[in-house]
């Protein structure tokens, strides 16, 4: 699925590291950390299968002053159940420049962008349940033979 197939040089690492170090300084970081924990609280509600998605950023007016710390694009879509953040800034953004907001998550919750090996597993097979509780970083491989359990599993 990710397309980024060259390794990392070591510059590439600093800039990096470096980006979420100031990022992690900036109003924007709080206002993100709030907008997860309301985002908790909240999903059950939210988010639904067959919500259409939305772009015009209008539900975010009261988050303003953190959007040009990290380029939040206002834009959240669902794209086949999950929750797509508008991250143009993103190393490892879509095409569109999107990144998967668990993703993202995981990303704030460790202080690293996530490697290609390694997948976010949604421990209650709800892919548009964020919490951080929920979240789990497997390599590939590993997720890939969970969900083969699953799949076969007798029960
Ligand atoms: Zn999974």
């Amino acid at each position: 699925m990710c397309m980024h197939n060259k390794p990392h040089s070591e510059e590439a690492k600093n800039k990096i590291k470096e980006k979420i170090q100031a990022w992690r300084k900036t109003s924007g970081y709080q206002d993100y950390l709030e907008r997860q924990r309301q985002r908790g609280r909240k999903s059950n509600t939210r988010f639904k299968k067959g919500h259409k998605p939305y772009t015009d950023g209008s539900n975010l007016k009261g988050l303003q002053a953190g959007k040009k710390h990290w380029k939040w694009g206002g834009g959240r879509i669902t794209a086949f159940g999950y929750i797509l953040i508008h991250f143009p800034d993103h190393p490892f953004k879509s095409r569109k420049g999107y990144v998967q907001e668990h993703r993202l998550i995981m990303e704030k919750n460790i202080g690293r962008y996530l490697t290609r090996e390694e997948v976010i597993h949604h421990i209650n097979n709800k892919k548009d349940d964020n919490r951080i509780d929920n979240l789990k970083i497997m390599t590939r491989s590993e997720h890939t033979k969970l969900h083969l359990r699953e799949r076969y599993a007798t029960s």
